[in-house]
């Protein structure tokens, strides 16, 4: 069977420039391909061919091969042996799909949405996965210890009610972009040089929008306040991030929304600080206490605990009371809480309470001859005491 001429099967003349070739194979292989033809073999291989004649036509060395030598070009053994392909063709679905992505990544997705329809937008530029959105939420030590259940309140762009997202007012139809013809480029001569760029208009989709959403301004989105209910973990510490998924901004052209980043952050506490999993604190004993040992009652983050002070405890010492500190967010294991011993020495004694503090002093032998006869008095009565 002769092979048809690659010039006929796309449509256009022998002279037809690179940009009237690419948009021929365009219309051609959308209307070929087995997405809107199923179970056609016929449809199908022709969309073989047209896919096959554009990666020739679309490249200047072989579409000069092709003028020159006709099919023979790329047949094994042939005159262009240039490629060292032989006569080897690309799949025709991934000459399709560089066409419609315009080369940049992610391909999979333009190409679902042209063959989805009923999206606005076209095709080219691509969908586009919606920014995360961060929230900051302040938690008391209480909360970051036994977790929480959170419900919060945010400003997050989500698809237009009005257009569905499309940007386009219902009923208004998309059509080829007048700037571009459809091509998504432009281009543009510069002295010696033209370059080609994506076309300002329509952003490079070839597409533009007959009548832009009224109520969005074709942007497609809105803002609007969401609400969304947040298990906050035990354990979360200040600076911690929860990623609330699919939560963030809405995606551009079926692209998928972004994320919610929630930073927590963990108010100042009246008792406790936080190191890690553990906490500290610092207790005031009574001198005497300290001295005498007994047990104290020492606040703990959920209630209170038995702390026993041993006799001739001394201030800054630390206790340790296991597993009363924060759970660890990992491992839910607890961390400790740390008591710091704070001595307080009594700021004003009555008579009696000095009295017997100085006779403490001389019995412990810690209370000295003062010079002069100021200090007789004391020392005199010290010496009864004993007596
Ligand atoms: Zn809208
Ligand atoms: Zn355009």
């Amino acid at each position: 069977m002769k092979k048809a001429d690659y010039y006929e099967l796309l449509g256009v003349s022998r002279d037809a420039s690179a940009d009237e070739i690419k948009k021929a194979y365009r219309k051609k292989a959308v209307k070929y391909h087995p997405d809107k033809n199923p179970d056609n073999p016929e449809t199908e291989a022709k969309f073989k061919q047209v896919s096959e004649a554009y990666e020739v036509l679309k490249d200047t060395d072989k579409r000069a091969a092709y003028d020159r030598y006709g099919h023979a070009a790329f047949e094994s053994g042939g005159g262009f042996g240039g490629t060292g392909r032989g006569g080897g063709f690309h799949d025709p679905f991934d000459i399709f799909r560089e066409v419609f992505s315009g080369g940049g990544g992610g391909a999979g997705g333009i190409f679902e949405e042209f063959f989805g329809g009923g999206r606005g937008g076209g095709f080219g530029g691509g969908p586009q996965r919606g920014a995360d959105l961060r929230y900051d939420l302040e938690l008391t030590l209480e909360e970051a210890a036994t977790g929480v259940e959170k419900e919060i309140s945010y400003r997050r762009p989500v698809a237009c009610g009005h257009c569905n997202g499309s940007g386009a007012e219902p009923g208004s139809k998309s059509m080829v972009c007048p700037t571009c013809g459809g091509h998504g480029q432009v281009t543009t001569s510069r002295g010696f040089f033209s370059i080609r760029q994506v076309c300002p208009d329509c952003e490079g989709s070839g597409q533009k929008i007959e009548k832009l959403c009224r109520e969005c301004r074709g942007e497609g989105r809105a803002v609007t306040t969401s609400s969304v209910k947040l298990r906050i973990p035990a354990g979360v510490d200040d600076g911690s991030k929860l990623r609330s998924g699919g939560n963030g901004e809405v995606g551009a052209k079926g692209g998928p929304p972004g994320d919610l980043y929630v930073v927590v952050h963990i108010k100042a506490h009246e008792v406790f600080e936080r190191r890690g999993d553990d906490l500290y604190c610092e207790v005031p004993i009574k001198f005497t206490l300290a001295a005498l040992g007994g047990n104290i009652e020492v606040r703990t983050l959920s209630a209170k605990a038995n702390l026993k002070i041993p006799a001739g405890t001394q201030s800054g010492t630390v206790f340790r009371l296991r597993k009363k500190g924060m759970p660890n967010l990992r491992s839910g294991h607890y961390g400790d809480q740390l008591v710091r011993i704070h001595v307080e020495v009594p700021t004003s004694l009555d008579s009696e309470q000095r009295r017997l503090l100085e006779e403490f002093a001389i019995a412990s032998g810690d209370a000295r001859e003062p010079a002069g006869p100021a200090g007789k008095g004391f020392f005199d009565k010290a010496k009864k005491f004993f007596e």
